[in-house]
């Protein structure tokens, strides 16, 4: 039977700490088990900070934000540390990408060689100390002759920023949340997920070796109590969050009591549209299935989940999206050959499961899937690969984000009814569209209503923004607008002959 305790005791994983105010905390209050997802074997103890852990953090980065140098601090300084911090990532991946697999069971190959790596975090890190130095305002010429006022913009850090982080991506989502908020002058409180908390233990231990001060970083452990403390704190300026929808929206009404900023990157449920005059149907089959199929298992925001396929190439995009799942190897995810991804929790395996039956129930035809592998996994949470088709896109498998291994197919006619049923959806995360008609890429990826589009793929970058439209979210990440948002616009007025 599979087991991930071997690895687990290898890497000497230790029970969970606090980090508040440039220390360690061994906490006496609960604590609770972290579970294995390809297993459900307990692979760690960690500490739920609650109320009283929050006030501390909070209480630490706003000093530290108030009064210490880190705000204040030359941007050569601060530069030379978030280096520093990027280098020791890299030194570390290796390590990074087993804790990753330990916590979440992404297979080993995508934790250490994909865009969830050690290696891309160290970037992004490397990528937003290079935005220190350049962080800056504005002046404005004189508006009247006799007016001898000149104005100019400044931008400050926003002040202590909690970020609040989802399960699916622990390595790149602490970065891209620490990293955009330090190279501002912001202190930070990190809350990971409840279900993977290993990696950033890791990442901590790594800051808590670097010359950052005392307070500008924090870390708390816990589930939804400690972030619900977290994000209606009023000590905290800003929330950065990635996760579902509903949290999402109970943290922006939290946000109210003192007019936190807040930044949301939330799910999905974006369409790929694959025109006629693709260069080729099994290149967009196979890319789509797989994205549903490997990897994560379709746990990933971004993933086109729904397949828009024209009707004259419908018979090769099924016959390739076959095809694709044979490649899918479940297993242990230490083994680098293994592809694929357990389900993150029974929970969220059976809520998958039962959007399946919805699909049943609601006419959909189910190709192949739906069910799950016995055997040597039957302990642990696993969906095979799952194919609908004739979907509707008013069925609940077409609108809502099922974030486990299942794509609908979803049949069009002509260019306008695909544009119409892309942007029939609550969601506007992501998307692309597969045409070798470059007239056609420009005008449809214009028309569809999300954060971000891809032509013939998609891909996404830290230097670059990213974010949600409508219920995906609310700003970005990435780029100059990911680190303008952890910022606030001062004016400052100069009565030049006063
Ligand atoms: P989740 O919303 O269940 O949990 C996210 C975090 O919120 C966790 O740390 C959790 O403890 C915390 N939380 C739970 N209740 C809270 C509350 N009331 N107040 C404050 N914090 C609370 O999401 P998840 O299951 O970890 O992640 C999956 C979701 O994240 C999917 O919807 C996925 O699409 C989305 N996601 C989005 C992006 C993106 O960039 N847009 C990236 C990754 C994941």
């Amino acid at each position: 039977m599979l087991s991930v305790l071997s690895v687990r005791d290898k890497i000497g994983v230790s029970s969970g700490r606090l980090y508040i105010d440039g220390r360690w905390h061994q906490w006496e209050g609960p604590h609770f088990n972290q579970i294995h997802p390809s297993t459900n074997e307990i692979v760690a103890n960690i500490p739920e900070a609650e109320q009283q852990g929050v006030n501390l953090a909070v209480s630490a980065a706003r000093k530290a934000f108030d009064e210490g140098p880190w705000p204040r601090m030359s941007a050569s300084e601060r530069k030379r540390i978030l280096k520093s911090i990027a280098d020791c990532i890299l030194e570390n991946e290796e390590e990074l990408a087993y804790l990753q697999t330990l916590d979440n069971g992404m297979p080993i190959t995508y934790s250490r060689y994909s865009r969830f790596s050690g290696q891309n975090a160290a970037s992004i890190f490397d990528n937003f100390s290079s935005y220190v130095d350049k962080i800056n305002g504005e002046t404005f010429p004189r508006l009247y002759e006799d007016s001898n006022i000149q104005f100019m913009t400044y931008r400050e850090p926003i002040g202590v920023v909690a970020a609040i982080l989802p399960w699916n991506g622990p390595i790149i989502t602490f970065a891209m949340k620490v990293a955009p908020a330090l190279a501002s002058g912001c202190t930070i409180v990190v809350k990971p997920s409840e279900l993977t908390n290993l990696v950033a233990l890791r990442l901590t231990a790594i800051l808590a070796e670097s010359d950052l001060p005392p307070g500008v970083f924090n870390l708390v452990t816990g589930g939804a109590e400690t972030g619900e403390a977290l994000s209606n704190h009023p000590g905290v300026n800003k929330v950065t969050f990635t996760g579902s929808p509903v949290v999402g929206q109970k943290i922006l009404s939290a946000s109210g009591n003192n007019l936190k900023r807040v930044s949301l990157e939330l799910g999905g449920k974006s369409a790929a549209l694959v025109f006629p005059d693709t260069k080729s149907v099994k290149t967009a089959a196979t890319t789509l299935m797989g994205l549903c199929s490997t990897i994560l298992s379709g746990q990933i925001c971004s993933t086109p989940t729904r397949a828009l396929v024209h009707t004259s190439i419908m018979d090769e995009f099924l016959h390739y999206a076959q095809e694709q799942v044979k490649m899918v190897r479940f297993g242990d995810p230490f083994d680098p050959s293994t592809t694929s991804s357990p389900i993150i929790t029974k929970r969220q395996m059976s809520k998958i499961l039962g959007y399946i039956e919805s699909g049943k129930e609601e006419g959909a035809k189910l190709l192949f899937g739906g069910d799950t592998p016995g055997d040597d996994l039957r302990n642990g949470n696993w969906i095979n690969p799952t194919l609908f088709v004739d979907v509707n896109n008013k069925m609940r498998i077409a609108r809502e984000e099922i974030f486990g291994p299942v794509l609908c197919v979803i049949p069009f006619e002509t260019e306008e009814e695909a544009i119409r049923i892309a942007n029939d959806s609550e969601y506007g995360l992501a998307g692309c569209i597969y045409t070798s008609d470059v007239n056609r890429a420009f005008r449809v990826s214009r028309s569809i209503r999300t954060g971000s589009i891809g032509i013939n793929g998609y891909a996404t970058n830290p230097n670059v923004p990213f974010g949600g439209v409508k219920m995906s979210g609310l700003g970005r990440e990435g780029g100059r607008e990911g680190i303008e948002a952890f910022t606030e616009l001062k004016m400052i007025n100069f009565h030049l002959d006063a």
